[in-house]
């Protein structure tokens, strides 16, 4: 039974968790199915928590249309399975998520759609690529991990468009406080909302949007069809991760800012990667395609894998979590996770050394931040 509630409602919004709906009789589904009126059916399809939560997205990315998934994985899989097919061709930035890597190498190799790996930061590779033979789709992310190089958005969308590929962009690391990729005429835009869009570490969820119209009913059929869809709960917890997106993005970017410049001056800090500081390779760059701000993830190094194992031990109030986008701050060591299996000279040759530590900067206050980076660093001194 609904409850009544009068002439009031509930401010926070309820979780629907039923997987089905009733329906009234047989004109009424008819008038659902046909897209006439609004209602449910089956919870794969669509429920009022994934309408809630795709609705706050879109806005945020002034999307036509959103759609959320499961995993964050699931927002890029859906679209590809929606709109690729044998023979076609992917081109990829070969900086991109461990995950999509494998996507793209191992599970799309099976479908026989084949992935051509280039540095999206040199377009002229980008552009012969692009020459050499037709083209789907030029994926890349906005900010990659671990070194955060920044893709060149507006120039890499003309660079697809006149090729007649489509430009997806995997937005995580920037989130839609800090870059909006469809204003600068990207296709799809996919986010992890695992990451900094939920922002507790307590879900595992993505969301894709665009804002061409005919892509939304594929994409929203192939992501029920092929089991992607996320369900209430999840899609709660992230409505309410999202309220506070904004405040802690900004006062993560900030913290990150403060800390990069802080950690420059260490003794026993080698190197610091942040596209705010001024020897960052995408410095000009990130000003132009980030401008409110270049995100909260950053590396420094130390002398050798020792250095880290006593600094993390010395460091318990960062713990060692091999994701991102926690409210407070985490660090994780690419060379014995998200990049574990790379060849070594490969990792060494990008700059992914043993000693190299990446931090997710969260959005407590800095003198906090900062007096437990200090006792670390003190303790391998
Ligand atoms: C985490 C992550 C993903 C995958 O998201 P899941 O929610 O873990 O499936 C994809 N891309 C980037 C850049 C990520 O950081």
């Amino acid at each position: 039974m609904t409850p009544d509630f009068g002439p009031t409602a509930p401010l926070a919004p309820p979780i629907h968790l039923s997987a089905v709906y009733r329906i009234p009789d047989l004109d009424a589904v008819d008038a659902i199915y046909n897209g006439q009126a609004p209602g449910y059916i089956y919870a794969r399809d669509g429920h009022p928590n994934a309408t809630i939560l795709a609705g706050e997205l879109q806005r945020l990315h002034a999307a036509k249309w959103g759609v959320v998934t499961g995993t964050g994985m699931g927002a890029i899989t859906a679209p590809l399975l929606a709109m690729l097919t044998k023979g076609d061709r992917i081109v990829s930035s070969n900086r991109i998520y461990g995950k999509t890597t494998k996507l793209f190498r191992v599970e799309f190799e099976h479908f026989g759609i084949s992935t051509v790996w280039v540095d999206t930061n040199d377009l002229d590779a980008v552009k012969f690529e692009l020459t050499k033979s037709p083209t789907k789709v030029l994926f890349v992310e906005t900010i990659s991990n671990p070194l955060c190089r920044v893709a060149d958005l507006p120039a890499l969308a003309k660079l697809a468009h006149d090729y007649g590929a489509k430009l997806f962009v995997d937005n995580t690391f920037a989130s839609p406080v800090l870059c909006r990729p469809l204003e600068t005429r990207a296709d799809l835009v996919m986010e992890s909302l695992t990451k900094m869009i939920g922002g507790h570490s307590d879900v595992t969820m993505g969301f894709v949007c665009g804002s061409d119209a005919a892509l939304h009913i594929p994409i929203a059929s192939a992501t029920s069809t092929w089991g992607l869809a996320a369900n209430p709960f999840d899609c709660w917890l992230v409505t309410r991760g999202m309220s506070t997106l904004d405040l802690r993005m900004r006062a993560a970017d900030a913290n990150a800012a403060k800390l990069a410049a802080w950690l420059a001056e260490q003794p026993a800090v080698r190197r610091v990667v942040h596209p705010s500081r001024p020897d960052h390779p995408d410095f000009e760059l990130a000003k132009r395609v980030l401008p409110h701000g270049v995100g909260n993830m950053l590396c420094f190094e130390l002398s050798d894998r020792d250095a880290v194992n006593r600094w993390m031990r010395a460091t318990p109030e960062v713990p060692f979590c091999p994701s991102l986008g926690h409210h407070e701050t985490t660090c994780s060591h690419p060379d014995t996770t998200s990049h574990r299996f790379d060849p070594r000279d490969e990792k060494l040759g990008q700059g992914i050394t043993p000693g190299l530590v990446r931090l997710s900067v969260g959005s407590e206050p800095f003198e906090r931040l900062r007096a437990a980076m200090e006792h670390g660093l003190r303790a391998i001194a």
